[in-house]
């Protein structure tokens, strides 16, 4: 069996976590530190705030902006429900952009559009959040510029595309953004089980997120209350949070990960390459890459158009499947599940991300996956369609 993705440990990783089982700290120690100075150091970004998922890293972004009830936040509908959820944890409204119909990331074009009409109706954004999907950066220097024009914040969610660049600088030195979000969960670029992080150049965010991430407590003094002297005061909640921490188990994983991250992003690209070559001639529509971009290749989706190929996508998919290829889907368009359908979300309302959402295929693409697995995925496409 083949799956579409999974983690790659290696025995480093392994005795890194074994360490930390030995030591005093399982949680609250010295490594988590240490991995968000690797994290930071590495996409160039002042500061990081690590977390025990990047859903939960997604939510004290969206708190530590202010998001709340009566805003909106939009984002693209081809993502993972998470991004939008964290919008909804805080009480806001969430909205969504159609995509691209080559990148599969939220248009430039309609981002723009929707901004004009919502500007006449008084409904602008307080966050846009775009994501980058299956690993390749949106066009964020636009994106910014009409934050500028439009007054709103940017969170990128990046849980694809830890180890990716755009013009030429990794994703997550937020040179267009206010915070950047990636995932460690084990079918992303590198692992810490469950695990996310925050990066952002903003000192101000940074502190709201830390107290978000640990229930609103502080123990640093310049932020306490006055309390009677005779009192310990060794620590106070001034704000509302969660425990969204990370274990020292996972942040060692993390770090020993983080040594071979351009390694799986070099070996996921190489992958793709062969997959390029070997399906070029195949009558499916293979990813396509903005010259701006160097993508983390979390995804490698081809698209199955029953007038091009011959076969439908659930064709494709059924007999991948039946021949132990666990493929995937990503995404279907988060406003067709049944809990957003339900707030007045309804079908056409994004009319490419639906298109894609009925063509599309994930295929298997991971560090570990050897060439006689890829060999055998492409055999089997190659068998069913010509
Ligand atoms: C995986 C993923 C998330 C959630 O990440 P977790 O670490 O599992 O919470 C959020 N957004 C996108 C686009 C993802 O792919």
């Amino acid at each position: 069996m083949i799956p579409y993705g999974r983690q790659d440990i290696s025995s480093a990783d392994i005795e890194s976590v074994v360490e930390i089982l030995k030591s005093d700290f399982l949680t609250q120690g010295p490594v988590v530190p240490l991995f968000e100075k690797a994290v930071s150091q590495y996409v160039q970004a002042s500061f990081a705030i690590a977390a025990n998922s990047s859903t939960s890293c997604l939510h004290i972004a969206c708190m530590a902006l202010g998001l709340g009830k009566g805003d909106i936040l939009w984002t693209s509908p081809n993502s993972f429900v998470a991004s939008s959820n964290a919008a909804l944890y805080c009480g806001a409204e969430v909205d969504f952009i159609d995509i691209d119909p080559n990148t599969y990331n939220l248009s430039i074009d309609c981002l723009e559009e929707k901004l004009i009409q919502a500007q006449k109706s008084g409904r602008l954004p307080k966050i846009v959040m775009p994501v980058h999907f299956a690993g390749q950066s949106c066009e964020m220097k636009y994106i910014f510029n009409l934050s500028k024009k439009y007054g709103f914040k940017i969170i990128e969610d990046a849980s694809h595309a830890i180890g990716a660049s755009y013009m030429d600088k990794k994703v997550g030195c937020c040179e267009y953004s206010d915070i950047t979000i990636f995932s460690f969960h084990p079918v992303k670029i590198i692992t810490t089980g469950e695990g996310g992080i925050a990066v952002t150049n903003n000192p101000l965010l940074a502190e709201k997120m830390i107290l978000h991430r640990s229930h609103g407590i502080t123990n640093k003094q310049d932020f306490m209350f006055a309390r009677p002297e005779d009192e310990i005061w060794n620590y106070q909640q001034i704000n509302i949070g969660y425990n969204y921490r990370m274990t020292e188990i996972q942040a060692a994983l993390g770090l020993s990960q983080m040594s071979r991250l351009d390694e799986f992003v070099e070996r996921r690209h190489n992958i793709a390459k062969k997959y390029d070559n070997s399906l070029a001639e195949c009558s499916i529509i293979l990813p396509m890459q903005h010259s701006d971009v160097y993508s983390s290749y979390h995804l490698y989706p081809i698209r199955v158009r029953k007038s091009k190929a011959g076969k439908t996508q659930r064709m494709v998919y059924d007999f991948l499947i039946a021949s132990g290829i666990m493929v995937n889907l990503h995404y279907i368009p988060i406003y067709l599940q049944p809990y957003y359908e339900a707030k007045g979300f309804k079908r056409g309302y994004c009319k490419e991300a639906e298109l894609y959402f009925k063509e599309t295929i994930s295929l298997p693409i991971y560090s570990s996956l050897s060439d006689e697995q890829q060999d055998y995925v492409i055999k089997t496409i190659l068998e069913l369609i010509k």
